[in-house]
């Protein structure tokens, strides 16, 4: 006998109310470990949902932006207490809805909890300044203000993660949302939601509306209430908003990365191995920052390539909630056949597979979307497979002959977002930080991971060259700059 375990049913949040879509549709999001499970049902929204939020998040906004800051704060304290409070359970849901490992998910909760707190902190600092006047009668100041209503649209890789990096410094600094995320990982965001609502968010505060990009996109990121677009995905979509957004709507886009790690002769190959194992296959190659090319030196080279292969023949590749596995699955079906594609298209160009870069299909594998992590040597950098984003577990590593060459080689693409060099020496570290064109360099380190407290952004295809996300600076983008001029009777008598 089988039974059959109920799929709850999860709402929007429009207006402080969980409420159904006026579609009375609903989606599922499915475990891509095993597309047999599925892990919760969602609202389809339209148009009309979208708009609802918006309209719910316009009218939340006189009162919510002079609720005090310190009130403000206390409500990101709680939602960050209760996130941690059911750590287990979001983490495993994480893990059944996204793919990657329990680590990594108790990791990326904590890290959500964090932020919430880094952000309840220094949202308690955001000021302006008092500038010298000419005139002793006029005091001049500028003081910073919430934007309005700021739509959060956000990918389904680090679907906790990177919604509370945007939402919490929108929120802190007195703005309302509406939150629309990936459709593949509904459930943790909903988890969010349900934190900040708990924690005592006013009603519109936060409005939250799952389905699919085609149907609510338009109305989240064009409707003339909507102030700030905040947006992190590919980059496709992210150019796509650029084109559709007014004049006098703001704009953040974090977009794709094809990011290189740099390997000296002088470098520890054992480590610089290592990091390109864990920026290239962890996560299943699906991290924005992840390590997709590897620039060796000629005389390290197939040394490198030797040790990089057996390490990834070591992985052990399976479910993410089971124990000592390295790898999950591929999120979805779309992303498996990216990566295949991509595969065939490195073979075609004459690449050399040295390992992986199979679908696995027997036993625990059956049902779920596996891919073995794929090493291709003798690459090129005019291979497509050097220059576009595969976002999954497959390293490309190219030769060079020099630190210039490779430096050349790591800029000859068109994102920037991460980029790191493996050596000891000094003067190359320098020479690589001053000419590497990424937003983010990393010195014997992998190109994935981010600290909560640094700005966080690339240049070229990879962001809009405006505002950083993440640490201090992040909240510039929530906020405007009013200057003052405050005119001071003289002193009588
Ligand atoms: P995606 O397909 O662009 O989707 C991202 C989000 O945008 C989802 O919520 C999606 O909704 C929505 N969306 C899709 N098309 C849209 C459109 N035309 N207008 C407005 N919203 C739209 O990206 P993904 O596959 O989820 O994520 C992978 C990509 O994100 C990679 O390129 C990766 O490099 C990038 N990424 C960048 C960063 C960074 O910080 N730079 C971080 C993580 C990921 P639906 O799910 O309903 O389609």
């Amino acid at each position: 006998m089988t039974v059959e375990t109920a799929v709850r049913t999860y709402m929007n949040l429009i207006n402080g109310e969980w409420v159904s879509s006026i579609s009375w549709l609903t989606f599922d999001s499915v475990n891509p470990a095993d597309t047999s499970d599925v892990v919760g049902r969602f609202q389809a929204s339209v148009a009309e949902d979208a708009v609802a939020a918006v309209e719910a998040a316009d009218a939340a906004f006189a009162g919510w932006k002079s609720v005090a800051p310190s009130r403000r704060a206390e409500i990101l304290y709680k939602a960050a207490e209760l996130l941690e409070a059911n750590l287990e359970r979001n983490a495993a849901e994480l893990t059944r809805e996204e793919g990657k490992t329990l680590a990594s998910s108790r990791m990326e909760v904590k890290r959500s909890a964090q932020t919430l707190r880094y952000y309840a902190s220094e949202g308690l600092n955001v000021a302006g300044e008092t500038l010298p006047s000419d005139d002793p009668t006029t005091f001049v100041y500028t003081k910073k203000e919430p934007l309005g209503v700021v739509t959060v649209i956000t990918p389904w890789n680090f679907p906790i993660s990177i919604p509370a990096r945007k939402i919490a410094p929108a929120l802190v600094t007195g703005n309302t949302v509406v939150f629309k995320p990936a459709s593949d990982t509904p459930l943790i965001a909903f988890r969010l939601v349900e934190a900040l609502h708990e924690a005592g968010l006013p009603a519109g505060v936060l409005n939250f509306v799952t389905g699919s990009a085609s149907k609510t996109a338009a109305p989240l990121t064009t409707h003339p209430a909507v102030k700030a677009v905040t947006f992190t995905g590919s980059t496709g979509a992210g150019e796509s908003i650029h084109r559709s957004v007014r004049l006098s709507t703001r704009v953040q886009l974090e977009l794709g990365g094809k990011n290189p790690l740099v390997v000296l002769e002088d470098a520890d190959l054992d480590h610089a191995a290592e990091l390109a194992v864990k920026g290239g296959f962890e996560l299943t190659g699906q991290a924005c920052t992840g390590t997709s090319r590897v620039i060796v030196m000629d005389a390290v080279y197939d040394a490198f390539v030797g040790k990089l292969a057996a390490k990834a023949k070591a992985l052990r590749i399976g479910s993410g909630l089971a124990a000592g596995v390295d790898v999950g699955p591929l999120a979805n079906a779309s992303q498996l056949d990216n990566v295949l594609s991509y595969v065939a298209i490195g073979l075609e160009e004459g690449a050399e597979l040295v390992c992986g870069g199979e679908r696995l299909t027997e036993g625990e594998y059956a049902s779920g979307y596996y891919v073995t992590p794929a090493v291709f040597a003798g690459v090129t950098p005019d291979m497509r497979i050097a220059q576009e984003e595969i976002f999954g577990p497959v390293i490309a590593v190219l030769r060079a002959g020099s630190l210039q060459e490779a430096v050349r080689i790591a800029n000859g693409v068109e994102y920037g977002l991460s980029a790191s060099i493996c050596t000891s020496d000094d003067t190359k570290m320098r020479y690589f930080v001053d000419h590497s064109e990424s937003g983010m360099v990393k010195i014997n380190r992998p190109t994935t991971g981010n600290a909560v407290n640094a700005p966080f952004g690339g240049v070229k295809m990879s962001s809009t060259a405006t505002y950083r996300e993440s640490g201090r600076g992040a909240l510039e983008f929530y906020t405007r700059v009013k200057t003052v001029y405050h005119g001071i009777a003289p002193l009588k008598g």
